[in-house]
Parts: structure tokens; sequence; C-alpha cells
């Protein structure tokens, strides 16, 4: 046998763990000290009472031989598919059923999508990036583009035709940066895509965070997208489903290349290699589109919006540049004082005993910058303003 040895080509993440090292030797060294955490992206507010309750009865429908379900459709219930369906009506996407996919989450089908590509494509990344587009696809020996974030675009990458590429990935609203594209900025996007015969793998993770009309919640909001784009979506950060996992691909009928249709091919990997989300899990995700279920996460991403807004406000306080803040549960600050992303990190976490994420760990253009996240509580999340500031304005 042969290893894929591509994977000793993957470069080893110690970005969490160098976090956590620092911090419990932190805390070891000043065990009075209260150290605050804005550094993980992960939710803090359980699941709405309409999900719990949907999770409930589907339970007690799996104890009864009447109501028993054993196999379901690998591509997800007829129930599940028609709410993301009217979902995407709602804002003047065109979505079919078929074209949805339920999944175990995001990142799955991130990684899993790539089965569909040969590995001779070139892959175009953002640089800050989420690295599972990169890791996935090292791990395929695939060449690898990037294409530069920074303040001068304001972490928003445009095409350049001079690049050519196969496969786009674009974030929106960006994680780690929390910048979001402007739908006429989205359709520069596809029309570089349409002209290159490359496809774009939208990651629409964070879209319930945007309340500007302005910017796009989904690629299919954009004309032309239908025959070049896959989005990515999550009922992760809209539903704090990060532990119960569920989410969902959208493969449109009119992507094709080669007289190969991707939704026939997505279809064909996903009945062969995935056996389908949990029935229970599903009539969790369906009961965040009932009226209940939509009032009760509105509530909850508004909490984490006034929680992003908390730190935005404070970050204009002292005149710091940042982006994201408003559409978007993550602020991306440049380090005061010309600091280093990992010197800001000490110097916070020894001087205010608070927690974020170095930006350096996101790429090269990350260096310098500096992820605070709005997924805490509130009470954290003001504190560790209040700190800042009281640092900051010295
Ligand atoms: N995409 C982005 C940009 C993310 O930040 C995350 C999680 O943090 C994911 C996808 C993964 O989402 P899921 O929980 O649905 O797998």
């Amino acid at each position: 046998m042969k290893f894929n040895t591509n994977y000793s080509n993957i470069s080893d993440s110690y970005l969490f763990s160098t976090i956590a090292k620092k911090v419990a030797a932190y805390q070891a060294a000043c065990p009075d000290k209260k150290v605050l955490r804005l550094g993980i992206g992960d939710v803090t507010l359980p699941l709405a009472p309409a999900v719990i309750s949907a999770l409930h009865s589907a339970v007690d429908e799996m104890a009864a031989k009447e109501t028993f379900r054993g196999y379901g459709p690998e591509q997800g219930y007829g129930f599940l598919k028609d709410a993301v369906a009217g979902y995407y009506a709602e804002r003047g996407a065109d979505v079919k059923g078929d074209e949805i996919f339920i999944s175990d989450g995001a990142k799955s089908d991130l990684g899993n999508i790539l089965d569909l590509f040969d590995a001779c494509n070139t892959v175009l990344v953002p640089d800050p990036v989420y690295p599972v587009y990169v890791d996935t696809n090292v791990m395929a020996g695939r060449k690898i583009a990037y294409m530069n974030a920074t303040s001068q675009n304001n972490f928003l990458p445009m095409p350049d035709y001079s690049v050519d590429a196969d496969i786009i990935y674009l974030c929106s609203p960006n994680n780690p940066t929390g910048a979001a594209y402007s739908k006429a900025q989205l359709k520069e996007w596809v029309d570089y895509a349409a002209a290159k015969g490359a496809v774009i793998l939208y990651d629409a993770a964070y879209e319930c965070f945007i309340t500007d009309d302005s910017l796009a919640r989904s690629i299919f909001q954009i004309e032309g997208a239908r025959s070049c784009a896959i989005e990515f979506c999550s009922f992760s950060k809209m539903a704090g489903f990060t532990g119960t996992r569920c989410g969902w691909t959208v493969v449109p009928e009119e992507l094709a290349c080669g007289g190969l249709s991707a939704n026939k091919m997505w279809l064909r990997r996903q009945t062969t290699k995935f056996n389908g989300v949990p029935y229970i899990v599903q009539r969790g995700a369906a009961a965040v589109f009932t009226p209940e279920g939509r009032a009760q996460i509105a509530e909850n991403i508004g909490y984490y919006r006034q929680n992003a807004k908390l730190i935005a406000d404070g970050l204009k306080e002292l005149g710091i540049w940042f982006t994201g803040g408003e559409n978007s549960p993550y602020v991306w600050l440049k380090c005061p004082g010309g600091m280093g992303s990992w010197q800001f990190f000490d110097y916070l976490l020894e001087n205010a005993q608070v927690v974020g994420t170095p930006g350096a760990g996101f790429g090269v253009n990350g260096e310098g910058f500096f992820r605070l996240t709005a997924f805490g509580s509130r009470e954290v999340t003001a504190e560790a303003v209040e700190r800042i500031k009281r640092l900051l304005s010295k």
C-alpha cells in the first residue's frame, strides 16, 4: 500500500493550541485574574425552545412502531428541503428542492464537494482564510493560488483577470475578517467565474448576520450564479447547531461541464458515501423556519449582533481600524501601535486578561490584525470591551 503523501504537505495548525497553552500558562502564573475569552467562534446560547420541542417530538416518534424512521433520503427529508427552499424564495433566490442537499454541517460538505473536481484544477482562496478551504485541497494535491485580502481592499479581494482559477472560494460574511460582499461586488465575481469557466464555492455560514440589503445573503441572489456557483450554509451560527449538526448545500441544475451535471454528480456522491442526517435533527432544523422558531432565533442572533456592536463601538471610540462588527459576528481589528498579531495577543492577555485570536493564524495577510468574536455572553463581552478601552486609551 501507499499512503496519500499529500497529507505530509498540510501545515500543522498551532493557532488554537498555542492560544490554549498561553492562556493556561498565564492562569497558572496569575490564578486570581479573571480571563475573558473572545477568541473562539462557537455559539454560547442554547437551542431555541421551538427546536427543542421539535427534537422531543421526533424522539417520541422514534419510540412508536407507526412513526419510527429508519434510513431516510440521503439528500434530506422533503419537509426540510422545502423549508430551506422557502428561505431562499423570501430573498428572491430561485432555488428548487432538488437542488438542496441536507448535510451534517457546512464543514463536511466544503471538504466532500471536492470529490466532484479533478485534482488538476487550480484553486483560488483569499488570504486570510478559513483553513478548511486550504487543507482539504492540499490533501487532494491541488495547486492553490492566494488572493490578497488587505486593509486596502477592506479585506474583500476582487477578481483579477490576469489570474486563472478553476475553483474559487468566497466566504461572506467572512471568517475571520467579518467583511461582507455587496451584491454588486459578487456580480463581478460571478462574471469572472463565467469568463474563466470556473466554479465559485460560496460559504454563506454567517449570512444570517446580514442586515444591510445591499449585501448578499446568498450567491443565488446574483444573476448568472446558477451556472457557476455552489453554496454552503449551516444551522450552526444561525440557530446554535454547532453541536447538533445540520446544514445544507445548494447545487443548481445549470452547473455543468463537459456534459456532466454537478447536481447529478453530487446526488450520486451523496447517495454513495452518505446516509443522511438523523431524522430527529432534521425535525429540529425544520422548526427553525416556523414562526416561533424564527422569532426565537432572531432574538439570539440579535443578542450576538448587540455584542458585535459593543465591540465595534469600543474600537470606534479608540480610533482603531476594523472590519466586520456590523453584518457579522466577527470584528477584525488592526493591532494598535503597529504591534504584531501575537505581540498584541500577549499584551491584551497580560494587561487586560482578554483573549482574542491573532490574525497571523489565518494567513500571511492576517499579520498585524486580530479577531474578536461576538458569540460570548453580554456580561463577558461588555467587560472585555471596557478593559480594552481602559488599556488602550492610556
Ligand atoms: N464555514 C465557516 C466560514 C466557518 O467559520 C465555519 C465554522 O466555524 C464553518 C463553515 C463550519 O460550519 P459547520 O458547523 O456547519 O460545519
